[in-house]
């Protein structure tokens, strides 16, 4: 598409409003595609023109008092986009990726839940039922912010193995195949920066509120690894403190009742056991090396443990799976009960194998992930769940949202504090990124680490010299006050 910008720099803001139109759609002046873009902002006026394939369509905004050129162009734009496409979506214009955001703003300006939903009918062309649902996330976040330790912080410990790698992967995870002699050092030096952080921060009496161990696939370690550097975060954190202690264990290929064990002995009371579908020819065609009855197996196995909450991941539009194989997938986990259940519409990076412009090929089209997004919104509520995290990447299937659902107060409250940076991230391993926020202006500050493990490995000075800067970070917000 070539995109053409007048009087403004939202360039970002207009790539992302059209992928919603056209979503295998790439930007780029050189190359003719058919698709040709403009927006123009004149005063308090917004025009966008629209081509595709030699068919025009023009709209014009005016801006509201008080208004960004953002918004309007997000109006003006959705309205060009749905007369020329046909395609609605249901969003609206809201592309960011925490969609409630919005209305948590209109709150604080006065409104309630109802009336800010209200409010992205009528400015952001939102959906009712995507309106309510920020609404419902919303009053679930308020039940854990009351819980949110501001002093405190969350730690992350990144495991990025897998022990092969599913065809929509866009993580960095390695499989264990090709890189699985590297685990033994990166545990290593993973249990080193684990010891050296937290060991800081408990000088500096900065407390831990809750720990969650993600990957790629934490459970590809092996017992004793687990055990290792689980036990090793007990040796500096008091664990009975804690208000959440996450595993993601993941895939069920990876799973034993040894590893279960030992995450139990080190005081781990969440896991995650995930299926992402329970269509055997779905789970084959995407690259997963397990079955859904190992799936079953593995999850009745982990309810003989004591974990006080087990979350299920399930993904809608999954490549050529039937609305009516996810909406199995649905029942199935619904029927376990387990305490958290997650729902991902499917995102396809960069770094997947499966390309994106695949996407309508493979798949079924937005239309259908919205209708199994509704499906999951109805059989949650029928069954005593509520939403309380939500939020969306780049490149999903008819922009469309991931939610979190939980029955009574189980709500994982690391996803509501970080996603919604609530609370200041401390994240170890490869690729992590910590983050600092609610620094003066609002401002967040983040400390990346090297991406790939083996630099992460070999760089050990920079973990040394990011942890210095962190540390600095935490104090100077602890010390001025700013929590
Ligand atoms: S289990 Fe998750 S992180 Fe690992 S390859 Fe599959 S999608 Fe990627």
């Amino acid at each position: 598409m070539r995109l053409e910008l007048r009087g403004h720099g939202e360039r970002y803001l207009c790539e992302t409003l059209a992928l919603l139109f056209f979503p295998a759609a790439g930007f780029s002046d050189a190359v003719d595609d058919g698709l040709y873009a403009r927006a123009t902002l004149q005063e308090d006026t917004v025009s966008i023109t629209l081509r595709a394939h030699g068919r025009v369509v023009a709209a014009e905004e005016l801006l509201h008092p008080g208004e960004t050129a953002g918004e309007g162009i997000g109006r003006a734009f959705f309205r060009a986009g749905w007369a020329l496409t046909g395609i609605k979506p249901p969003w609206g214009t809201l592309t960011g990726i925490r969609p409630a955001k919005k209305v948590r703003q209109l709150m604080d300006a006065g409104l309630t839940a109802e009336e800010a939903a209200h409010r992205l009918l009528r400015d952001c062309y939102t959906e009712p039922a995507k309106a309510m649902l920020c609404a419902g996330v919303l009053e679930s976040e308020e039940r854990a912010l009351a819980r949110l330790n501001r002093k405190g912080v969350s730690i992350y410990l990144g495991i990025p193995f897998c022990p092969t790698r599913c065809s929509y992967c866009s993580f960095v995870s390695h499989s264990v195949e090709k890189e699985g002699r590297f685990i033994p050092s990166y545990v290593e030096a993973l249990m080193e920066e684990t010891r050296a952080t937290l060991a800081a921060l408990r000088e500096a009496e900065i407390p831990v509120q809750t720990v969650y161990m993600g990957g790629g696939t934490p459970t590809t370690l092996t017992a004793e690894q687990l055990h290792g550097l689980l036990k090793l975060v007990g040796e500096y954190v008091d664990i009975g403190s804690l208000d959440e202690f996450t595993v993601e264990a993941g895939r069920p290929d990876t799973i034993t009742a040894e590893k279960l064990q030992a995450l139990i002995e080190c005081g781990v009371d969440r896991i995650s056991v995930n299926p992402q579908t329970t269509d055997n020819d779905t789970l084959l065609r995407i690259g997963r090396t397990h079955t859904a009855e190992e799936f079953f197996d593995c999850y009745h196995l982990a309810r003989t443990f004591p974990f006080q909450v087990i979350n299920v991941d399930l993904i809608a539009g999954l490549p050529g799976e039937p609305v009516a194989a996810f909406h199995k997938s649905l029942h199935d986990v619904i029927d376990l009960a387990p305490e958290n259940l997650t729902v991902h519409a499917l995102s396809l990076k960069r770094a997947a194998r499966l390309e994106y412009k695949d996407m309508e090929r493979t798949s079924r089209g937005a239309r259908d992930i919205f209708d199994m997004l509704e499906e999951a919104a109805a059989a949650t509520a029928e069954n005593n769940y509520h939403p309380y995290y939500l939020y969306r990447q780049r490149n999903t299937l008819g922009n469309l949202e991931n939610v979190g659902y939980a029955r009574g107060e189980t709500q994982c409250l690391y996803n509501v504090y970080i996603m919604g940076e609530y609370q200041d991230i401390v994240a170890l391993g490869a690729g992590g990124v910590s983050k600092v926020v609610g620094l003066p202006g609002g401002r967040i500050e983040r400390v990346f680490h090297n991406k790939h493990f083996h630099e992460y490995i070999a760089d050990r000075e920079k973990l040394a010299i990011n942890r210095e800067k962190l540390l600095h970070l935490l104090k100077l917000k602890r010390s001025a006050n700013l929590l």
